[in-house]
């Protein structure tokens, strides 16, 4: 029988999941079925058991459920016990529930596609909410010389810098100083199209003799996004998108669910050409 997988959330309509793993499966050879599910809020637990009482193999968790996946699993992964939040569920072979938090993986992974070196770098990470968390151990285990977090709360990036320990530190957007090599928008400010008020100072501009700044956002859209622009406008070396951060966290649960690590380049080049196609 065909194995089945999802994912779940709310809103869900625009997932580009199913389609990400439609392809790896092809790619790959393996024989499944992957659809997207709309919980309601107060719903996730039930519908979870209900799906995998009914012979479901591994769901993928968005918003806002990420952290009620965490509570519901019964076994947890390192990086997923670190990220406090769960994005990946498997049905294990005893019938347990193993609970994993692929999107740092994915963010290495694209930021490794891209030849962005991390080792012995400055690296400023904007926002402090369940993305950034979730990035945090894999950034750190790339060994970076330091690892700055700034958030609008301060509080909370201070939380996280003091969880995190030695090579992390907290600022709020307004005490940030000193230029970085990379640049990562972990913040939601995007979604509303809004910049986080960062000072230009922290860019280093194209025209010197030390590589330019390069910025990561982890939000995609059809367009640059609108930190991305600001980051080219202030001379940064490249800017990238977060869509190879979504294949890539995708790519990591197929491997945790099937064993076999699928591709993700070409996967990345389709959505890059649908999304062109609007
Ligand atoms: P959360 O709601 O958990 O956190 C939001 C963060 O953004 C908080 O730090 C919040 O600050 C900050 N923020 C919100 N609005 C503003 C603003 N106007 N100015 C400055 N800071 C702001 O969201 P997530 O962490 O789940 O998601 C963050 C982003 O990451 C989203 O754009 C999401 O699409 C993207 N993402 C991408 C993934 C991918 O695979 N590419 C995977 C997961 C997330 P405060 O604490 O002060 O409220």
């Amino acid at each position: 029988m065909t194995d089945r997988y999802a994912v779940v959330g709310n809103p869900i309509e625009h997932s580009k999941s199913p389609q990400i793993h439609e392809q790896f499966a092809r790619q790959t050879g393996e024989d499944l079925l992957y659809t997207k599910q709309k919980i309601e809020l107060g719903e996730f637990e039930s519908q979870v058991h209900r799906f995998f009482e009914h012979g479901g193999k591994g769901l993928n968790v968005t918003v806002p459920f990420k952290e009620e996946a965490f509570e519901l699993a019964k076994v947890l992964t390192l990086r997923a016990q670190t990220a406090g939040a769960v994005n990946t569920l498997a049905i294990q072979p005893d019938g347990t529930l193993l609970g994993d938090n692929t999107d740092g993986a994915g963010l290495v992974l694209d930021l490794k596609n891209h030849q962005v070196t991390l080792a012995g770098k400055r690296i400023l990470i904007l926002g402090a909410g369940g993305a950034v968390k979730g990035v945090l151990k894999p950034l750190l285990d790339e060994q970076p010389a330091e690892l700055v977090i700034a958030n609008r709360t301060l509080a909370k990036a201070e939380a996280l810098a003091e969880q995190f320990g030695d090579s992390t530190t907290a600022y709020g957007f307004d005490d940030l100083h000193g230029q970085f090599d990379l640049i990562i928008n972990g913040t939601s400010a995007s979604l509303a199209g809004e910049l986080p008020p960062i000072p230009p100072s922290v860019v280093r501009k194209r025209s010197g003799p030390a590589a330019a700044t390069i910025g990561y956002d982890m939000m995609y859209g059809a367009g640059v996004t609108v930190f991305n622009h600001w980051m080219l406008h202030q001379g940064a070396e490249q800017v990238i998108d977060g869509l190879g951060m979504l294949v890539g966290q995708a790519a990591e649960a197929f491997y945790v669910w099937r064993g076999i690590k699928p591709k993700t380049a070409e996967v990345i080049t389709m959505l890059r050409q649908d999304r062109r196609r609007g």
